[in-house]
């Protein structure tokens, strides 16, 4: 709050496709999706017709002893599309990295080997910030001021490309962070119960990407190891990084998938774990206590479960993933100046993500950046000296023209 006395808060009336209106009609690109959550633009026709409908329907119902249809629908597709048949849902993405950790841990109780109950994490991880998911969220300015009520996890070298050593490949600089995780593994496979990953692009470390030969390895290691893979899709999934899930360009499937941010297109806070039979079947008793208790209010609630189908509902009705290839090429076109800038590295892209690192002495880049960028009616929250695109699906070409011309002018007017 102290420093909105210098930056006020940005107060937002409206919002219309890739844009937000402020209460003085002025309008800004939401460039970022609002943190990663918008994926159809704002104020999409299709999801809100849903929700009006829904609306004169069922607003919410306790999911214990009872079902509704939005949720049967919505877990039934999921399955579909992920191939794991058996969903948990809560309303935000933190709840089902808790969720995850709690049922995987629980599961090796339940199948009589208690003592697998740590976890893996990736070096700069983000998993949500309940104290749960912190331990396995390994970014110090999230965590350290908890640090007492964390039990902190292990964490084994990311495979972000850009650690690469000189003349090393991203496949190669992939291999060899396995290699790393396969040694953490075989001393203490024992004692764990899951290695936490987002697959493909650790968005909160600073949009860090890596070769989804990392997963194919992980995948192997975990089999061998016996632990669960936990893929986190909160932020990749739904097409954000050119497949529908980030995990599905290594052909893997993960024990257990999480997923909230665009799983209603932004307009609603839901999440959900999806996981195996197997794990299913460990739980399925006469004694509560094997039962998985997670007791949440919300869950599944209505409403989010049909924004979330209207938005699985736009996948089916055009191929978004060949119309973001299509948008993302452009983009990428237009982005050149900004890719070959003097004080851009690393410039990098995957599916609708776009992140240059940028040359700056100054330690408050980022939000200097930001509120120049907010000058050119852009809403721009570089991570750290990270600059990154993370547009709605909906962007065109003039809009798309609007935000490399801008990204280029608050660059320019930011040292
Ligand atoms: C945003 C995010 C979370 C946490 O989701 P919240 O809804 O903010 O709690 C977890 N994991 C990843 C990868 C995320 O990007």
């Amino acid at each position: 709050m102290k420093a909105h006395e210098s930056q006020p808060l940005l107060p937002i009336a409206r919002g219309e496709g890739v844009w937000l209106v402020g209460t003085d009609g002025r309008r800004y690109l939401d460039a970022i999706s609002s943190w990663w959550v918008n994926l159809f633009g704002h104020g999409h026709p299709h999801i809100k017709a849903a929700l009006v409908d829904q609306l004169d329907r069922l607003e919410h119902v306790m999911l214990a002893g009872c079902t509704h249809a939005p949720v049967v629908e919505l877990s039934e597709r999921l399955a579909a599309l992920t191939g794991l048949g058996h969903a948990f849902y809560a309303s935000d993405g933190a709840s089902a990295t808790e969720i995850a950790l709690k049922m995987s841990a629980h599961y090796w109780r339940n199948v009589g080997r208690p003592e697998k109950s740590r976890f893996i994490g990736l070096e700069h991880g983000y998993h949500g910030e309940t104290v749960g998911a912190l331990s396995v969220t390994d970014i110090p300015l999230f965590r350290t001021a908890y640090g007492p009520l964390v039990r902190v996890s292990a964490t084994v070298p990311s495979p972000d490309a850009r650690a690469a050593a000189p003349g090393t490949t991203a496949l190669e600089h992939a291999r060899r962070c396995a290699q790393a995780l396969q040694a953490h593994l075989d001393e203490h496979h024992a004692h764990t119960a899951a290695f936490v990953i987002e697959p493909l692009v650790q968005c909160a470390a600073g949009m860090a990407m890596h070769d989804p030969e990392y997963l194919r390895l992980a995948r192997a290691l975990c089999d061998r190891y016996e632990v669960h893979l936990v893929a986190d899709e909160i932020a990749v999934g739904f097409g954000r990084t050119g497949s529908l899930f980030a995990h599905q360009q290594a052909q893997i499937r993960p024990d257990f998938i999480c997923l909230s941010k665009g799983l209603t297109g932004g307009f609603l806070a839901l999440s959900a774990v999806l996981t195996t039979d197997a794990v299913f079947d460990a739980f399925y008793d006469d004694d509560t206590a094997r039962g998985f208790l997670h007791s949440h209010s919300y869950t599944g609630n209505p409403l989010a479960c049909r924004a979330a189908l209207a938005t699985l509902e736009l996948f089916e009705q055009t191929d978004v993933l060949a119309h973001n290839r299509a948008t993302a090429a452009r983009l990428s076109a237009l982005a050149e100046p900004l890719t070959h800038h003097p004080r851009v590295r690393h410039a990098r892209q995957m599916g609708m993500i776009w992140a240059f690192d940028i040359d700056s002495e100054r330690s408050d880049f980022a939000r200097r950046y930001h509120a120049a960028a907010l000058e050119q009616g852009l809403m721009l929250r570089p991570i750290g000296r990270t600059l990154y695109f993370m547009p709605p699906y909906v962007i065109d070409d003039a809009a798309s023209r609007w935000l490399v011309d801008g990204a280029l002018a608050a660059l320019a007017a930011t040292d």
